[in-house]
């Protein structure tokens, strides 16, 4: 009997992270679009850790929400704890981080995503891509599941994460499975492979689950969240926040004994015994890892995180592990606080199976494959936020093909997206990618309290972004010119009054007539001193948001630094907006070395920017490809 097809426009394979993002964006602007997945009970289900953003992952978060994605919105509806992190120091590196509950971010997804009007949700496997060759390129056409049925469309967006031919393991045991409760996805690889792409194995870990009621707290120092804690969404809308009541997290540590007993078992590691063949995370190593690579520490911290208000989950933070049960069970009662610690869950390992990312564009669709897209820990990254960003970016980008409107990418100026996005297509990664704000280069232009300043047009204008959380947008950029205006024209004057209320403030006194703007640069003086100053301009802050005086300020203060990040942009901007066809004939380009010509053919870069960034590629070509390009331009004119 023929399979039933059904049609849509855009076909999301997977519901995490990536996947919920990439179906709210193409159902946003306007595609019908399936959102197919192997377990629709856990749509947007917290793999690991229930924690959101954290050192550059904050940064990910509020990108994502300006461009108009949901992870910061259903982080704001779940959220028991915030810490920002880093806020005494720079702006450039402080990053919001929210502890979650687990089951209910799950929940909120997927209710979420069932009301969406152009999301149909189905719970199945999708066994294969389906495609047909036109002219150079195969063009995908949508996919079959593992009944036989045939979904089609223009354009199909893969998120598998840690679901490929994955295998967990704890110990010697192992198990099908692209984590506890769920299954591998078992063919849909060798249908990746059979379009020509390479497939690679890594491998991820977690922690154990503990009882709550069995740690016992006393012994642990407890770690508060902010007094005043900050949504992660620009455009928040609750009518109480924090909506949830915010609860501790808590520190213990490893000591000597853990250390001695984990490196007693080191033999029965799947990890060192050969097993696992997959690469793990180098900056998030299991717990045997780092007692074997740092074994000059006495000690490692460790956070213990609850995964929900009403759940019995404590999180190990910092105690990943494959080591067998038994070893878990002993050096987890050695600690100081978990002597009698329950087990809810043991820790496992999960091996799966990663694209190589050098195959995309910077929209992450294929170069050889037309409307097939690629996002998520498949990518070979790790992390929720990581995820969510390439998810929003390939799903915006899907909808765009199919409208066939012009693509939207970021550059690296343009966001951390645009950072994480270049590396992976053009560096690749060899073991699981996580951000960190080393990787960007304008650190002081990508903050996070700007990112909407930096993308929400961007998003709006894509069709992503609401008409609503638009307009609040425009409201909030006015306010931040008409302040920043008034800092710039406003002046200070070396009078009597003025100076003797310096003093007061054991402040140095003026000597010049003074700009708001250049006292405000002093770095003993905060921004709500210019509502203060005994002068009739002096500001009036009442009824200004927070974040638009506190966005002033930070202009203000880190003008120069700014500014010479913005001067460095705009010398780069030029490279990125030269197009390279990925057609080019780099054979015709005069003065290529064999090695760089390779470098060329293998990756196909898009801009002149894409291949001044290619490992082993020389000043000297860069220049060579520019003028062949300007003249082929010419000659074609
Ligand atoms: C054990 C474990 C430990 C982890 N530890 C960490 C950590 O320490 N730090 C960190 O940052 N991140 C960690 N992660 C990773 C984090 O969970 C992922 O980075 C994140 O979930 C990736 O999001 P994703 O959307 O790419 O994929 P996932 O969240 O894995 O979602 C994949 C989705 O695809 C679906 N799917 C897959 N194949 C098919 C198919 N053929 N048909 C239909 N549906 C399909 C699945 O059902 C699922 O909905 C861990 C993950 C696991 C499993």
């Amino acid at each position: 009997m023929a399979s039933p097809s059904l049609d849509f426009e855009v076909i999301v394979i997977g519901a995490g992270h990536a996947g919920t993002e990439a179906a709210h964006a193409a159902a946003q602007m306007g595609c019908r679009t399936a959102l197919v997945t192997l377990n629709p009970d856990r749509i947007g289900f917290l793999s690991c850790n229930p924690a959101m953003g954290g050192l550059a992952k904050g940064q990910l978060i509020k990108e994502i929400d300006a461009l108009g994605g949901i992870m910061g919105m259903q982080t704001d509806k779940t959220a028991i704890q915030y810490r920002r992190l880093n806020s005494s120091k720079g702006p450039a590196v402080r990053s919001s981080r929210a502890q979650c509950d687990k089951p209910l971010y799950a929940r909120k997804m997927r209710k979420f995503i069932e009301t969406l009007p152009n999301v149909t949700i189905l719970g199945f496997e999708v066994a294969d891509l389906l495609w047909e060759s036109s002219g150079e390129k195969n063009k995908i056409t949508g996919v079959r599941l593992r009944d036989g049925s045939i979904l089609r469309a223009r354009a199909v967006v893969v998120t598998s994460g840690t679901f490929m031919r994955a295998v967990m393991h704890t110990g010697f045991e192992q198990s099908e499975g692209g984590r506890v409760g769920d299954e591998a996805a078992k063919t849909l690889s060798r249908s990746i492979e059979e379009l020509g792409f390479r497939l690679r194995r890594l491998k991820t870990g977690t922690p154990p689950r503990l009882d709550r009621a069995s740690i016992d707290w006393s012994k642990t120092e407890p770690q508060a969240g902010d007094a005043v804690p900050i949504p992660f969404s620009f455009y928040y809308r609750g009518d109480r926040f924090p909506e949830l009541p915010q609860v501790n997290c808590f520190i213990t540590h490893t000591n000597s004994q853990t250390h001695e007993i984990i490196e007693n078992n080191f033999d029965r590691s799947p990890m060192f015994t050969g097993i696992i063949q997959g690469v793990g995370p180098r900056y998030c190593p299991s717990i045997e890892d780092k007692v074997k690579r740092f074994n000059d520490k006495d000690r490692h911290q460790i956070f213990l995180e609850p995964e929900g208000l009403d759940v019995p989950e404590i999180y190990v933070n910092g105690m990943s592990t494959s080591l067998p049960r038994d070893v878990q069970e002993d050096f987890i009662h050695s600690i100081v606080g978990l002597e009698e610690a329950k087990f809810l869950k043991h820790g496992y390992a999960v091996e799966y199976d990663a694209v190589d990312a050098r195959r995309l564009r910077a929209t992450l669709e294929a170069k050889d494959v037309g409307g097939l897209f690629f996002a998520g820990q498949v990518n070979g990254t790790s992390g929720y936020e990581e995820a969510g960003a390439q998810g929003l970016i390939a799903g915006m980008n899907a909808a765009l093909l199919v409208r066939e409107k012009e693509p939207l990418t970021l550059a690296r100026h343009d966001g951390y997206i645009g950072v994480l996005i270049d590396d992976l297509i053009l560096k690749g990664s060899d073991e699981p990618y996580r951000m960190f704000t080393s990787r960007a280069e304008y650190r002081l232009h990508l903050r996070e309290d700007n990112a909407d300043l930096r993308l929400s047009e961007m998003g709006y204008r894509a069709g992503l972004l609401s008409e609503e959380n638009y307009r609040t947008f425009e409201t909030k950029r006015e306010a931040i010119t008409k302040l920043g205006r008034e800092v710039e024209e406003r002046f200070l004057y070396p009078n009597e009054a003025t100076n003797a209320w310096l003093r007061e403030r054991a402040l140095p006194i003026l000597k010049d007539k003074t700009p708001f703007s250049a006292f405000l640069r002093r770095p003993e003086v905060k921004i709500e001193l210019l509502g203060e100053v005994p002068v009739e301009t002096k500001l009036n802050f009442s009824g200004m948001a927070p974040e638009v005086i506190e966005q002033v300020e930070i202009q203000v203060k880190y003008a120069g630094y700014i500014q010479r990040d913005l001067e460095l942009l705009e010398s780069v901007k030029k490279n990125e907006e030269l197009r390279i066809p990925l057609s080019l004939d780099y054979a015709r380009v005069p003065g290529l070395s064999t090695e760089i010509r390779n470098v060329l053919v293998e990756t196909r870069p898009e801009t002149i920017g894409q291949v001044s960034r290619l490992m082993g590629v020389t000043p000297a070509a860069v220049a060579n490809l520019h003028i062949y390009l300007k003249m082929q331009r010419s000659a074609e004119a």
